[in-house]
């Protein structure tokens, strides 16, 4: 592994120490940036140092207390703003960010397109099969149809990404209509 991409795995490792994912299974929070990073790798075939470790650290900005200037010192300018393409901004009301994913989905750079594609790949998965507590039907359903849209903003990058998330979105709204009988 490039040294860049494992310092990137450890800084995000101690970051996210500590926080679980939102499924049932409750599992470390970090293993959703290594499943985003793994995407990337055996399906997407990528193998730039910058945009895995900007992989890594994509949920850095948002769910911990890590400021851009930390990453900055530690990754430099390209990384960080790699991250940044890939950050809501919180003061925001939740309705806002997400209708701005949509918007904002097609003027990203391509390494940002990538790593958005491999996460709303891993977090549809999760939401099909492992969703959180509270994520009933029609609320797992709703994240599947704006997953979509997002991801439709982000195509023309890598045509085995982008299948592999339609094939995924696509089974999984067909297992929530067969719940939902
Ligand atoms: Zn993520």
């Amino acid at each position: 592994m490039d040294k860049t991409v494992f310092i990137a795995l450890m800084f995000a490792a101690e970051r996210h120490a500590n926080q679980i994912r939102k499924g049932k299974t409750a599992l470390p929070y970090i293993n959703h940036p290594i499943q985003v990073v793994a995407t990337l790798v055996e399906i997407g075939d990528i193998q730039t140092p910058q945009i895995l470790a900007a992989a890594f650290l994509h949920d850095v900005l948002e769910d911990t207390a890590t400021t851009p200037a930390e990453i900055e010192v530690v990754f430099g300018k390209e990384i960080l703003e790699l991250v940044q393409e890939c950050t809501d901004d919180k003061s925001l009301p939740k309705s806002e960010r997400k209708r701005l994913q949509i918007v904002n989905a097609p003027h990203k750079s391509y390494g940002a397109r990538l790593i958005k594609i491999a996460d709303k790949f891993c977090n549809v998965r999760d939401v099909t099969r492992d969703p959180g507590i509270g994520w009933d039907i029609g609320r797992r359903r709703e994240y599947l149809l704006w997953a979509i849209q997002v991801v439709n903003g982000l195509r023309g990058v890598n045509e085995a990404l982008e299948q592999a998330f339609d094939l995924l979105a696509h089974e999984g709204l067909a297992a929530l209509a067969v719940l939902d009988e």
